[in-house]
């Protein structure tokens, strides 16, 4: 007896429709009823566009399952359940036609056949062209309705805010730490002393963790919190099959679009604070330190791990009393949070906050003394490879004297 499985999916044109996948489901069920076939298992994808594949769990397993014994015969309604993009379609055909399986259309009450394969195929171009364009018009409505009236999107993590039905309105213990970390901020602290002084206060995430310096920053530079909302920050590339930035150009900034929970002052002051300090962060350091992607200045920085903990050392400069400037590296957790065990012995963290948790004990060391362990180390290395320094500059010494293209040659292939 022949052993058929249904795939059901509702296409975007029959999401509005009442009962469109339950209805679905029993049409395919009848399908397979008529054709005396046995039905063994159900694919039911409910409310997935047919764009990408990636989010389709039932697809997915369907499309694991060709490679099996456990049926013979696919029944679905028409080419486009299956899906929108070319390459999908070729690939489940192609898996199909190799073991050996069959696919009923049953609108068309009809097998697929490898000689359908240049008509199924423009379909499907078709269908991704007809999806291309759909996404390209959700777009442009999407941002014509941010243009215009439309409701502010807030996502439900936004932090400071919660949704009430279609409002959004302030959560007052929330917007407490807002205020209090913008207060800081103007107050002149930095985002890693702010983020040690919300934790000792005892005002945590929502996840049960001290704020991190990055939400802190995040949450100082948002408009949002003086009411304003900037919208239009990202659109759906139908090609790329995901979300892409917005040029700063086309963002649509919305006033009083939610309650403020700080004044347009204080907001004015913390950014102004946060700009000079970033201003002197940069300007403080020699070298050219730049922030973000390209990180530290020295051939040695993101190189030295702590033993204990794991993190990265930093390397920090002091102007000793007397005027002269050491170099040391410390671990980046000591430098953010201090010592693990408090002690006399070793002198205490210039920053005076006491950490929470968190710490570590391990040793600062001079750039001076790490130079001089590296230089032995390196000679060690190097002791033995004399030779092979000695060959090479014998050859450059010959390349420089007797320029001859053949020589130069032999050189590159070394
Ligand atoms: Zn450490």
């Amino acid at each position: 007896m022949t052993k058929a499985v249904i795939y059901c999916r509702v296409s975007t044109n029959e999401e509005i429709q009442i009962n469109a996948l339950s209805s679905q489901i029993e049409e395919a069920k009848l399908a397979v009823l008529n054709n005396n076939w046995h039905i063994v298992d159900e694919y039911i994808d409910e409310g997935k566009t047919g764009t990408t594949i990636k989010k389709r769990n039932e697809y997915n397993r369907l499309f694991n399952d060709i490679e099996t014994d456990k049926f013979d015969v696919i029944v679905i309604k028409s080419q486009d359940r299956l899906m929108r993009s070319t390459k999908d379609w070729y690939l489940f055909v192609d898996r199909i036609v190799k073991n050996n399986k069959k696919l009923f259309f049953y609108i068309e009450n009809k097998f697929y056949t490898p000689d359908d394969a240049l008509i199924t195929g423009i379909k499907a171009i078709l269908a991704e062209d007809y999806s291309r364009e759909l996404s390209k018009k959700i777009n442009n409505a999407h941002s014509h309705r941010q243009k215009n009236k439309g409701t502010v999107l807030l996502t439900s993590n936004t932090w400071g805010y919660n949704k009430e039905g279609k409002n959004i309105v302030i959560n007052k213990n929330e917007a407490v730490v807002v205020r209090m970390m913008y207060e800081l901020c103007s107050q002149g602290y930095g985002t890693r002393s702010i983020a040690k002084m919300l934790a000792n206060m005892g005002m945590f995430s929502r996840s049960g963790k001290p704020f991190s310096e990055g939400t802190i920053r995040k949450i100082i530079r948002n408009p949002l919190f003086k009411g304003i909302a900037v919208m239009n920050k990202i659109h759906y590339d139908f090609n790329r099959k995901k979300n892409i930035h917005n040029d700063i150009s086309e963002w649509v900034f919305k006033e009083n679009a939610v309650p403020p929970i700080v004044s347009p002052d204080i907001w004015k002051m913390a950014n102004c604070v946060m700009d000079e300090r970033t201003k002197k962060n940069h300007s403080d350091k020699h070298g050219d330190t730049v922030k973000g992607l390209k990180k530290g200045n020295t051939v040695l920085s993101s190189k030295i791990i702590c033993g204990y903990c794991g993190c990265k050392y930093w390397r920090r400069r002091y102007r000793r009393s007397g005027g002269d400037i050491v170099i040391v590296w410390s671990c980046s957790e000591y430098v953010r949070n201090g010592r693990k065990t408090p002690s006399n012995i070793y002198s205490k963290p210039k920053n005076k906050i006491v950490s929470v948790s968190g710490g570590c004990d391990n040793i600062h060391i001079k750039e001076s003394e790490l130079n001089s362990v590296l230089l032995k180390i390196s000679y060690k290395f190097y002791k033995n490879k004399y030779n092979v320094f000695q060959q090479a500059i014998k050859i450059v010494d010959e390349v420089i004297s007797d320029k001859s293209e053949h020589r130069i040659l032999e050189l590159k292939n070394c």
